[in-house]
């Protein structure tokens, strides 16, 4: 089997070509998605890395027996089209990552999809709900460990009780409220985004992100970043990958692993329900995703489908 990972980056983490070869012969990979992040004002700056389309391209003509270039211009450039039409000539498959603090529902989105069908490219995106971020106004030990506890630290759960604590006894109220930002979110619109869907049948849509999956379940909870725990009833994106054809997704990031991994027994009925609209993918977080993917014996067919085929079948 060769499998094909549809999420990676070139020049995030130390992930030079090098290394990502060398990951991708330990597991057995063929090929890799080489996928941009570029966004011209983005709201949080000190979480913003950007991925641009250089290195992909150098990375792809180097080896292009293993690496596929994708590239997502910011969709508020001045003229995307003219960019996407540029690089489309210099031989990228797709448009991925678009990972833009913009909403479905923006006329910029509109426009920019219109050209993504028009060249017939797939698209990956990154979907993320609006959130305060808590940016540290100082340095040494204590400010950096707030800054921890009230964002990312323990998948949420600090933040969640800090702030609950705050709002009760106004402990530390005042000095969260004035060092947070408003962090408005990424393409997390699910209601525009199924009409966007339905607009543009030509293009097959990639889904991933935290909003993405936590959505597996129907149930949430504002405590957490990812989901955790078992559920029942599956959620809005079961719904989507089951009505519409031109609709994916991928499994890679913290985000797909974890939507996996809480509830063994769902997800084995979500991987033999959508085994053809799913994409393995790592977003090189060298997570066991093959290892879990594997253990949940979805069988050979539709193991091929979503290490290879499905893949393949989008970039047609
Ligand atoms: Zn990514």
């Amino acid at each position: 089997m060769k499998i094909i990972d549809s999420h990676m980056h070139v020049g995030l983490a130390g992930f030079d070509p090098q290394v990502i070869l060398r990951q991708m012969d330990r597991e057995g990979v063929e090929m890799s998605w080489l996928l941009t992040w570029e966004e011209i004002d983005p709201p949080l700056k000190e979480l913003y890395t950007g991925l641009p389309p250089g290195p992909v391209l150098e990375a792809c003509s180097q080896y292009p027996d293993r690496f596929i270039p994708f590239y997502a211009p910011d969709p508020s450039n001045r003229d995307p089209g003219k960019i996407i039409q540029k690089y489309s000539e210099m031989g990228i498959r797709g448009c991925g990552e678009l990972k833009v603090s913009l909403r479905w529902e923006d006329p910029l989105i509109e426009k920019y999809l219109e050209v993504v069908q028009a060249h017939n490219f797939p698209l990956v995106f990154h979907m993320e709900q609006p959130r305060f971020q808590y940016i540290r106004p100082g340095e040494g030990f204590f400010q950096w460990l707030l800054e921890r506890l009230l964002n990312d630290k323990f998948n949420g759960v600090s933040r969640y009780y800090l702030n609950r604590l705050a709002e009760t006894t106004g402990i530390l109220r005042k000095k969260i409220e004035k060092n947070r930002i408003c962090f408005p979110g990424i393409l997390f619109d699910f209601a525009f985004l199924e009409k966007r869907v339905v607009q543009f049948p030509g293009i097959r849509f990639i889904a991933h992100g935290p909003d993405f999956w936590n959505q597996i379940s129907i149930s949430l909870h504002p405590r957490y970043i990812h989901q955790k725990g078992t559920y029942d009833t599956f959620g809005i994106i079961d719904r989507l990958l089951e009505s519409y054809p031109n609709f994916y997704c991928d499994i890679s990031g913290v985000s797909g692993f974890n939507a996996l991994h809480r509830d063994r027994r769902m997800a084995r009925i979500f991987l033999g329900k959508h085994a053809e609209k799913i994409l393995f993918g790592t977003d090189n977080t060298g997570l066991p995703l093959l290892e879990l993917l594997r253990s949940m014996k979805p069988g050979k067919e539709k193991m091929d489908l979503i290490l290879r085929e499905n893949a393949l079948r989008v970039l047609e």
